[in-house]
Protein backbone atom coordinates (compact mmCIF):
# COMPACT_ATOMS: atom_id res chain seq x y z
CA UNK A 1 0.00 0.00 0.00
CA UNK A 2 2.87 2.47 0.86
CA UNK A 3 4.69 1.46 -2.49
CA UNK A 4 1.40 2.85 -4.19
CA UNK A 5 1.78 6.30 -2.83
CA UNK A 6 5.93 6.80 -2.92
CA UNK A 7 8.48 5.73 -5.49
CA UNK A 8 10.57 6.21 -3.14
CA UNK A 9 14.03 3.62 -2.68
CA UNK A 10 14.06 4.35 1.00
CA UNK A 11 11.59 3.93 4.05
CA UNK A 12 12.72 5.25 7.61
CA UNK A 13 11.10 3.27 10.35
CA UNK A 14 11.06 4.51 14.36
CA UNK A 15 10.29 2.65 16.89
CA UNK A 16 10.45 2.27 20.64
CA UNK A 17 12.56 0.11 22.77
CA UNK A 18 9.18 -2.18 24.18
CA UNK A 19 7.04 -2.24 20.40
CA UNK A 20 10.49 -3.18 18.01
CA UNK A 21 11.34 -6.43 19.33
CA UNK A 22 7.90 -7.35 19.44
CA UNK A 23 6.55 -5.65 15.67
CA UNK A 24 9.32 -4.20 13.87
CA UNK A 25 10.35 -7.23 11.86
CA UNK A 26 7.05 -8.26 9.82
CA UNK A 27 6.81 -4.37 9.41
CA UNK A 28 10.53 -4.31 7.45
CA UNK A 29 10.57 -7.13 6.02
CA UNK A 30 7.45 -5.87 4.01
CA UNK A 31 8.77 -2.75 3.37
CA UNK A 32 11.68 -4.99 1.92
CA UNK A 33 9.25 -6.99 0.04
CA UNK A 34 8.14 -3.74 -1.70
CA UNK A 35 11.47 -2.63 -2.81
CA UNK A 36 12.27 -0.26 0.00
CA UNK A 37 15.69 0.09 1.85
CA UNK A 38 14.74 0.16 5.38
CA UNK A 39 16.68 3.04 7.59
CA UNK A 40 15.95 2.13 11.38
CA UNK A 41 15.62 4.53 14.17
CA UNK A 42 15.03 3.24 17.60
CA UNK A 43 14.28 5.55 20.93
CA UNK A 44 13.71 4.05 24.89
CA UNK A 45 9.95 3.56 25.78
CA UNK A 46 7.54 6.13 27.60
CA UNK A 47 6.50 9.46 28.36
CA UNK A 48 9.34 10.70 29.98
CA UNK A 49 11.27 10.35 26.44
CA UNK A 50 8.88 12.60 24.99
CA UNK A 51 11.72 15.15 24.52
CA UNK A 52 14.02 16.71 22.46
CA UNK A 53 16.68 14.53 22.88
CA UNK A 54 14.62 11.74 21.50
CA UNK A 55 14.20 13.75 18.37
CA UNK A 56 17.56 14.83 18.27
CA UNK A 57 18.82 10.78 18.23
CA UNK A 58 15.85 10.22 15.84
CA UNK A 59 17.28 13.05 13.75
CA UNK A 60 21.18 11.86 13.75
CA UNK A 61 19.82 8.17 12.57
CA UNK A 62 17.89 9.49 9.56
CA UNK A 63 20.06 11.31 8.94
CA UNK A 64 23.11 9.04 8.89
CA UNK A 65 21.04 6.57 6.86
CA UNK A 66 21.10 9.64 4.14
CA UNK A 67 17.37 10.14 3.81
CA UNK A 68 15.99 12.62 1.24
CA UNK A 69 13.05 14.86 0.99
CA UNK A 70 10.92 12.05 -0.77
CA UNK A 71 11.59 9.31 2.03
CA UNK A 72 8.36 8.25 3.66
CA UNK A 73 8.56 8.12 7.55
CA UNK A 74 7.01 5.61 9.35
CA UNK A 75 6.08 5.49 13.26
CA UNK A 76 5.42 2.33 14.21
CA UNK A 77 4.40 2.81 18.39
CA UNK A 78 2.11 4.30 20.48
CA UNK A 79 1.07 7.74 20.90
CA UNK A 80 4.70 8.49 22.29
CA UNK A 81 6.75 7.67 19.03
CA UNK A 82 3.80 8.78 16.75
CA UNK A 83 4.25 12.62 17.76
CA UNK A 84 7.49 12.50 18.12
CA UNK A 85 8.41 11.13 14.62
CA UNK A 86 5.89 13.13 13.02
CA UNK A 87 7.59 16.25 14.39
CA UNK A 88 11.09 15.04 13.00
CA UNK A 89 9.06 14.50 9.90
CA UNK A 90 7.33 17.76 9.78
CA UNK A 91 11.16 19.17 10.40
CA UNK A 92 13.64 16.74 8.84
CA UNK A 93 14.64 18.08 5.78
CA UNK A 94 11.78 20.69 6.25
CA UNK A 95 9.72 18.44 6.17
CA UNK A 96 8.98 14.76 4.79
CA UNK A 97 5.76 12.34 4.17
CA UNK A 98 4.65 10.84 7.67
CA UNK A 99 3.18 7.43 8.00
CA UNK A 100 1.54 6.51 10.95
CA UNK A 101 1.41 2.30 12.09
CA UNK A 102 -0.11 3.09 15.75
CA UNK A 103 0.11 0.14 18.27
CA UNK A 104 -1.49 1.07 21.49
CA UNK A 105 -5.39 1.53 21.27
CA UNK A 106 -5.25 5.10 22.47
CA UNK A 107 -2.75 5.86 19.34
CA UNK A 108 -5.35 4.01 16.70
CA UNK A 109 -8.11 5.97 18.11
CA UNK A 110 -6.78 9.39 18.96
CA UNK A 111 -3.47 10.23 18.66
CA UNK A 112 -2.68 8.97 14.91
CA UNK A 113 -5.61 10.73 13.95
CA UNK A 114 -5.74 14.69 13.44
CA UNK A 115 -1.98 15.88 12.45
CA UNK A 116 -0.55 16.89 16.14
CA UNK A 117 2.59 16.08 16.66
CA UNK A 118 5.17 17.25 19.01
CA UNK A 119 7.31 17.16 22.34
CA UNK A 120 6.85 17.88 25.86
CA UNK A 121 9.28 20.35 27.81
CA UNK A 122 10.12 20.90 31.30
CA UNK A 123 7.58 22.86 32.07
CA UNK A 124 5.30 21.03 30.38
CA UNK A 125 3.01 18.84 28.29
CA UNK A 126 2.93 18.69 24.28
CA UNK A 127 4.46 22.85 24.53
CA UNK A 128 6.67 21.75 20.96
CA UNK A 129 5.54 20.44 18.17
CA UNK A 130 3.68 21.31 14.91
CA UNK A 131 0.76 20.58 12.76
CA UNK A 132 1.70 17.82 10.09
CA UNK A 133 -0.83 15.84 8.64
CA UNK A 134 -0.01 11.97 7.89
CA UNK A 135 -0.24 10.63 4.13
CA UNK A 136 -1.57 7.09 5.21
CA UNK A 137 -2.29 5.61 8.55
CA UNK A 138 -2.13 1.36 9.18
CA UNK A 139 -3.95 -0.35 12.00
CA UNK A 140 -3.49 -4.07 12.11
CA UNK A 141 -5.72 -4.68 15.64
CA UNK A 142 -3.44 -7.88 15.84
CA UNK A 143 -0.62 -6.08 17.31
CA UNK A 144 -3.09 -5.05 20.27
CA UNK A 145 -2.27 -8.76 21.61
CA UNK A 146 1.01 -7.73 23.14
CA UNK A 147 -0.29 -4.53 24.77
CA UNK A 148 -0.42 -4.50 28.43
CA UNK A 149 -3.89 -4.66 29.66
CA UNK A 150 -3.78 -0.91 31.47
CA UNK A 151 -2.57 0.57 28.01
CA UNK A 152 -5.94 -0.84 26.50
CA UNK A 153 -8.33 0.92 29.36
CA UNK A 154 -6.44 4.21 28.45
CA UNK A 155 -7.47 3.68 24.76
CA UNK A 156 -10.76 2.81 25.83
CA UNK A 157 -11.39 5.84 28.04
CA UNK A 158 -11.05 8.02 24.72
CA UNK A 159 -13.72 5.62 22.98
CA UNK A 160 -16.24 5.91 25.78
CA UNK A 161 -15.55 10.00 25.40
CA UNK A 162 -15.69 9.74 21.67
CA UNK A 163 -19.46 8.47 22.33
CA UNK A 164 -20.20 10.77 24.96
CA UNK A 165 -19.79 13.68 22.73
CA UNK A 166 -20.84 12.82 18.83
CA UNK A 167 -22.92 9.40 19.20
CA UNK A 168 -25.85 8.60 21.29
CA UNK A 169 -26.10 5.13 19.20
CA UNK A 170 -22.26 4.24 19.34
CA UNK A 171 -22.69 4.67 23.32
CA UNK A 172 -25.72 2.18 23.44
CA UNK A 173 -23.26 -0.27 21.49
CA UNK A 174 -20.31 0.51 24.22
CA UNK A 175 -22.92 -0.36 26.78
CA UNK A 176 -23.27 -3.79 25.69
CA UNK A 177 -19.87 -4.68 24.54
CA UNK A 178 -17.15 -3.00 25.71
CA UNK A 179 -16.61 -6.60 28.31
CA UNK A 180 -15.52 -7.70 24.30
CA UNK A 181 -12.85 -4.97 24.40
CA UNK A 182 -11.94 -5.80 27.65
CA UNK A 183 -11.19 -9.39 26.77
CA UNK A 184 -9.48 -8.30 23.60
CA UNK A 185 -12.12 -10.05 21.35
CA UNK A 186 -10.01 -8.78 18.09
CA UNK A 187 -13.46 -8.81 15.63
CA UNK A 188 -15.06 -6.36 18.00
CA UNK A 189 -11.75 -4.25 18.86
CA UNK A 190 -11.93 -3.76 14.50
CA UNK A 191 -15.24 -2.81 14.59
CA UNK A 192 -14.43 0.21 17.74
CA UNK A 193 -11.30 1.38 16.23
CA UNK A 194 -13.17 1.84 12.72
CA UNK A 195 -15.73 3.85 14.52
CA UNK A 196 -13.43 5.63 16.49
CA UNK A 197 -11.11 6.74 13.90
CA UNK A 198 -14.30 7.84 12.33
CA UNK A 199 -15.56 9.81 14.92
CA UNK A 200 -11.88 11.77 15.75
CA UNK A 201 -11.53 12.42 11.93
CA UNK A 202 -14.98 13.89 11.48
CA UNK A 203 -14.06 16.23 14.45
CA UNK A 204 -10.94 17.58 13.26
CA UNK A 205 -11.88 17.97 9.74
CA UNK A 206 -14.58 20.67 10.57
CA UNK A 207 -12.03 21.82 12.91
CA UNK A 208 -8.21 21.08 12.08
CA UNK A 209 -6.52 24.02 13.95
CA UNK A 210 -8.54 23.91 16.84
CA UNK A 211 -10.55 26.71 16.69
CA UNK A 212 -13.76 25.49 18.03
CA UNK A 213 -15.41 22.48 18.24
CA UNK A 214 -12.49 20.27 18.28
CA UNK A 215 -12.13 21.49 21.80
CA UNK A 216 -14.64 18.93 22.19
CA UNK A 217 -12.36 15.99 22.48
CA UNK A 218 -11.36 17.75 25.76
CA UNK A 219 -14.24 16.04 27.53
CA UNK A 220 -13.05 14.86 30.85
CA UNK A 221 -9.38 16.66 30.22
CA UNK A 222 -9.23 19.76 32.21
CA UNK A 223 -10.24 17.49 35.26
CA UNK A 224 -8.05 14.59 34.12
CA UNK A 225 -4.97 16.95 33.31
CA UNK A 226 -5.60 18.71 36.48
CA UNK A 227 -5.65 15.30 38.51
CA UNK A 228 -2.61 13.76 36.57
CA UNK A 229 -0.77 16.69 37.43
CA UNK A 230 -1.40 17.15 41.19
CA UNK A 231 -0.93 12.98 41.46
CA UNK A 232 2.89 14.00 39.95
CA UNK A 233 1.50 11.43 37.66
CA UNK A 234 0.84 8.47 39.61
CA UNK A 235 -2.59 8.72 38.24
CA UNK A 236 -2.42 7.63 34.18
CA UNK A 237 -3.80 9.73 31.70
CA UNK A 238 -6.17 7.27 31.10
CA UNK A 239 -7.34 7.04 34.33
CA UNK A 240 -7.36 11.08 34.99
CA UNK A 241 -9.36 10.96 31.55
CA UNK A 242 -12.04 8.60 33.11
CA UNK A 243 -12.53 10.25 36.71
CA UNK A 244 -12.33 13.96 34.74
CA UNK A 245 -15.69 12.36 32.59
CA UNK A 246 -17.11 11.46 36.00
CA UNK A 247 -16.63 14.69 36.99
CA UNK A 248 -17.86 16.58 33.98
CA UNK A 249 -20.90 14.74 33.95
CA UNK A 250 -21.76 15.61 37.60
CA UNK A 251 -21.23 18.82 37.23
CA UNK A 252 -23.21 18.70 33.78
CA UNK A 253 -26.23 17.06 36.42
CA UNK A 254 -25.49 19.93 38.95
CA UNK A 255 -26.18 22.77 36.15
CA UNK A 256 -29.45 21.25 35.04
CA UNK A 257 -27.92 19.54 31.36
CA UNK A 258 -28.42 16.13 32.11
CA UNK A 259 -30.82 13.99 34.21
CA UNK A 260 -29.45 11.21 36.73
CA UNK A 261 -30.04 8.39 34.78
CA UNK A 262 -27.20 9.93 32.55
CA UNK A 263 -24.74 10.10 34.20
CA UNK A 264 -25.42 7.07 36.16
CA UNK A 265 -25.09 5.58 32.21
CA UNK A 266 -21.69 6.96 32.05
CA UNK A 267 -20.42 6.18 35.41
CA UNK A 268 -21.70 2.37 34.49
CA UNK A 269 -19.82 2.46 31.19
CA UNK A 270 -16.45 3.61 32.74
CA UNK A 271 -16.28 1.22 35.18
CA UNK A 272 -17.52 -1.66 33.25
CA UNK A 273 -14.17 -0.50 30.82
CA UNK A 274 -11.70 -1.53 34.63
CA UNK A 275 -11.67 2.80 35.37
CA UNK A 276 -12.10 4.11 38.46
CA UNK A 277 -14.85 5.84 38.94
CA UNK A 278 -14.29 7.15 42.19
CA UNK A 279 -11.78 6.41 45.44
CA UNK A 280 -9.34 9.53 44.55
CA UNK A 281 -7.36 10.31 47.31
CA UNK A 282 -6.01 13.52 46.76
CA UNK A 283 -7.47 17.23 48.12
CA UNK A 284 -10.15 18.80 46.01
CA UNK A 285 -8.75 22.41 46.32
CA UNK A 286 -5.17 21.81 44.90
CA UNK A 287 -6.98 19.34 41.88
CA UNK A 288 -9.35 22.89 41.62
CA UNK A 289 -6.40 25.04 41.67
CA UNK A 290 -4.25 23.08 38.31
CA UNK A 291 -7.57 23.37 36.54
CA UNK A 292 -6.60 26.88 35.95
CA UNK A 293 -3.14 26.59 34.76
CA UNK A 294 -4.83 24.31 31.98
CA UNK A 295 -3.54 25.03 28.23
CA UNK A 296 -7.02 24.85 27.56
CA UNK A 297 -7.71 28.27 29.88
CA UNK A 298 -8.61 31.16 27.53
CA UNK A 299 -8.31 34.39 29.18
CA UNK A 300 -8.51 33.44 32.26
CA UNK A 301 -11.65 31.47 32.71
CA UNK A 302 -11.38 27.94 32.77
CA UNK A 303 -13.31 26.25 29.76
CA UNK A 304 -15.54 22.92 30.55
CA UNK A 305 -16.36 20.26 27.80
CA UNK A 306 -19.88 19.35 29.29
CA UNK A 307 -22.53 16.92 27.93
CA UNK A 308 -26.55 18.00 27.45
CA UNK A 309 -27.14 14.16 26.46
CA UNK A 310 -25.15 11.47 25.54
CA UNK A 311 -23.91 12.20 21.74
CA UNK A 312 -23.92 16.01 22.04
CA UNK A 313 -21.98 18.45 24.38
CA UNK A 314 -21.61 22.15 25.17
CA UNK A 315 -18.42 24.21 26.13
CA UNK A 316 -18.89 26.48 28.94
CA UNK A 317 -16.83 28.79 30.48
CA UNK A 318 -19.89 30.05 33.32
CA UNK A 319 -19.78 27.57 35.87
CA UNK A 320 -19.82 28.26 39.26
CA UNK A 321 -16.71 27.66 41.26
CA UNK A 322 -18.45 25.73 44.26
CA UNK A 323 -20.08 23.49 42.16
CA UNK A 324 -16.76 22.52 39.89
CA UNK A 325 -15.58 22.10 43.73
CA UNK A 326 -18.53 19.80 44.33
CA UNK A 327 -17.89 17.64 41.26
CA UNK A 328 -14.23 17.05 42.14
CA UNK A 329 -15.20 16.27 45.99
CA UNK A 330 -17.27 13.35 44.73
CA UNK A 331 -14.62 11.48 43.05
CA UNK A 332 -13.19 11.19 46.74
CA UNK A 333 -16.15 8.69 47.16
P1 LIG B 1 2.91 5.26 24.64
O1 LIG B 1 3.31 5.57 23.28
O2 LIG B 1 3.88 5.60 25.74
O3 LIG B 1 2.57 3.71 24.72
C1 LIG B 1 2.25 3.14 25.96
C2 LIG B 1 3.23 2.00 26.30
O4 LIG B 1 2.83 0.85 25.58
C3 LIG B 1 4.67 2.27 25.90
O5 LIG B 1 5.51 1.69 26.86
C4 LIG B 1 4.81 1.52 24.57
O6 LIG B 1 6.13 1.11 24.34
C5 LIG B 1 3.90 0.35 24.79
N1 LIG B 1 3.27 -0.21 23.61
C6 LIG B 1 2.62 0.44 22.60
N2 LIG B 1 2.09 -0.43 21.75
C7 LIG B 1 2.40 -1.67 22.21
C8 LIG B 1 2.10 -2.98 21.77
N3 LIG B 1 1.33 -3.22 20.71
N4 LIG B 1 2.61 -4.01 22.48
C9 LIG B 1 3.35 -3.80 23.60
N5 LIG B 1 3.64 -2.59 24.08
C10 LIG B 1 3.16 -1.53 23.40
O7 LIG B 1 1.54 5.94 25.07
P2 LIG B 1 0.10 6.00 24.34
O8 LIG B 1 -0.87 5.82 25.43
O9 LIG B 1 0.05 5.16 23.15
O10 LIG B 1 0.05 7.53 23.85
C11 LIG B 1 0.15 8.58 24.78
C12 LIG B 1 0.79 9.75 24.08
O11 LIG B 1 -0.04 10.13 22.99
C13 LIG B 1 0.94 10.97 24.96
O12 LIG B 1 2.26 11.48 24.81
C14 LIG B 1 -0.07 11.95 24.42
O13 LIG B 1 0.33 13.30 24.56
C15 LIG B 1 -0.15 11.55 22.97
N6 LIG B 1 -1.44 11.89 22.33
C16 LIG B 1 -1.38 12.58 21.17
C17 LIG B 1 -2.56 12.92 20.52
C18 LIG B 1 -2.51 13.66 19.22
O14 LIG B 1 -3.56 14.12 18.75
N7 LIG B 1 -1.36 13.79 18.60
C19 LIG B 1 -3.79 12.55 21.07
C20 LIG B 1 -3.80 11.82 22.25
C21 LIG B 1 -2.62 11.50 22.88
Amino acid sequence: MLRSLTMSAKACLVTDSLVGPRHSQVVEESLTAAGFAVVGALVPAGEAHKTLQSVSSIFDQLLAGKIERSTPVLALGGGVIGDMTGFVAATILRGVPFVQIPTSLLAMVDASVGGKTGVNHATGKNLIGAFHQPIAVFIDPDVLRTLPAAELQGGLAECIKHDIIRDAEGFSNLERNIQRAVSLDLEYLEELVAHNVAIKARVVEADPFERGERAHLNFGHTFGHAIETVSNYSVSHGHGVALGMVAASRLAQSLGMIDARTTERIVAVIGKAGLPTGGLKLPADQIVAAMSFDKKVKSGKVRFILPTGIGQVKIRDDVPPDLVTRAVESLGS
